[in-house]
């Protein structure tokens, strides 16, 4: 990219803030190298701007940081299909992490240290982030901006368990657990990153079946791509994560599925995006034109005639590097589990709207389950939740989400006026009501609490 580039495109930025609209053709432009990944940028569609007076972003880059599993998509998609150009915010990178671990560590050096600045986050690592409690005590003060979906994961079992009746429900099948137990090799489940989504969607599935996750079985930290293989040979009983990793499993024939976290707690939250506080403190205009360029992603990700060309996307070498078909079904809210079929578009990821309302808006009341259910296993300690209303209005930026909405033009009916959800329920019949964490607790039969 030359500078001369670089210069026309600011001109265009800036030119773009008059009520007259003009037209980014970024193929034009010169595609800008893609450090983090090492790839380069797609020439986008032509997008118009949507930049209005008095919201010029005041910076036009970002780096984002996503793991290869559908919940990336409406970042992908935000650069992909120009929605964050839209809004003024041309640079941004979308940038491939190799593991939640790595998103860590990134976002603790800040893009300035050759990290990242945010991106796309389980729960609630922001707040364990922020807390310093998974980068060695150092605070690392982040802010919840938007929800990127719900749905989208589930719990793989290896082919040995085929035939056991081990499903959604375990009631009754705590002989499975046992004999292994008693053979000195307890059942061993993965997830990709501890105490976040997938180690909790996997501990309240057996946890509902009368298996304490702690004793009777044994959960560990395994990259993906090990757990595949693990399964492959039988060494590894299940695996806990996104799509497409559970339904390639069964595509593979090295697996199958015993339950999507959709029929776990239908319209559940899932991965969020998320951004240093330093960050957004100092660009808030930027962060509600990221905000502005997500929201419209995820409208687009959300029409199911959409689904067959973010497959395709998602599945070039530089997002997912998988083929495109383990891609598609799911999206499609089409699972082959192994031992049954789902053909349901409302267990499908969702993107911009579930049954219950809005997506994208980031309800505190579910940033107050996953504290809760954090302190449920042990992983934050019980006066987590005696302090948890400052915390989470220390993180949960809902209040810049409507501003954004409001810019965007969103419809009033689709921006929601409470911060809570209200009460949730859950397959087992258990219900989590935002007002009374600790009657929840009190509920559960298998608990560190
Ligand atoms: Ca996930």
């Amino acid at each position: 990219m030359t500078d001369l580039n670089w210069s026309r495109r600011r001109f265009l930025v800036t030119a773009t803030t008059s009520a007259t609209a003009s037209i980014f053709l970024k193929g034009c432009l010169g595609n800008p190298p893609d450090s983090v990944t090492g790839t380069t940028s797609s020439p986008a569609a032509a997008v118009v701007s949507a930049v209005k007076a008095g919201e010029e972003p005041e910076v036009t880059t970002a780096t984002l940081g996503f793991i290869p599993i559908v919940e990336a998509a409406p970042l992908v998609i935000a650069k992909e299909k120009g929605f964050f150009a839209k809004y003024g915010m041309p640079d941004v990178e979308v940038a491939l992490q190799a593991s939640w671990g790595a998103a860590r560590d990134n976002v603790k050096v800040g893009s300035g240290g050759g990290g990242i600045d945010g991106g796309q986050w389980q729960m609630p690592m922001p707040y364990l982030i922020s807390e310093g409690i998974i980068t060695d005590n150092t605070k690392v003060p982040m802010y919840v901006l938007c929800q990127l979906n719900t749905h989208g994961n589930g719990i793989a079992l290896a082919n040995k368990h085929k035939g056991k009746g081990l499903g959604l429900n375990l009631q009754g099948k705590a002989n499975v657990f046992n004999q292994l137990k008693a053979s000195g090799t307890r059942f061993k489940a993965a997830y990709t990153f501890p105490r976040a989504n997938q180690d909790l969607w996997i501990r309240y599935w057996l946890a509902a079946g009368g298996i304490d996750p702690d004793t009777d079985a044994e959960l560990l930290t395994v990259p993906s791509s090990q757990t595949v293989a693990d399964m492959k040979r039988g060494a590894m009983d299940a695996f806990s994560t996104g799509d497409p990793w559970p339904y390639r499993i069964v595509s593979d024939g090295s697996g199958f599925l015993a339950a999507l976290t959709a029929e776990m707690w239908k319209d559940h939250p899932e991965e969020y995006l998320a951004i240093r506080k330093d960050w957004v403190d100092k660009n808030p205009k930027a962060t509600k034109a990221l905000l502005k360029g997500v929201m419209e992603a995820q409208q687009w990700c959300d029409d199911f005639n959409n689904r067959q060309e973010l497959a395709t996307i998602l599945a070039q070498r530089k997002y997912f590097s998988v083929p495109e078909n383990v891609l598609l079904n799911p999206l499609m809210g089409k699972y082959n589990m192994g031992e049954r079929t789902i053909d349901d578009r409302s267990l499908a990821p969702l993107y911009w709207k579930d049954s219950k309302g809005s997506v994208s808006y980031p309800y505190k009341s579910h940033d107050l389950w996953f504290l809760t259910e954090s302190v449920r296993w042990g992983f934050l300690p019980k006066d987590t939740l005696t302090n948890a209303k400052a915390l989470i209005d220390s993180v949960n930026r809902e209040d810049i989400w409507k501003e954004a909405a409001k810019e965007a033009g969103i419809a009033a009916a689709d921006i929601p006026t409470s911060t809570s959800r209200g009460v949730e329920e859950f397959f087992d019949g258990i219900k989590f009501d935002p007002e009374n964490p600790q009657a929840y607790l009190d509920s559960l039969k298998i608990k560190k609490v």
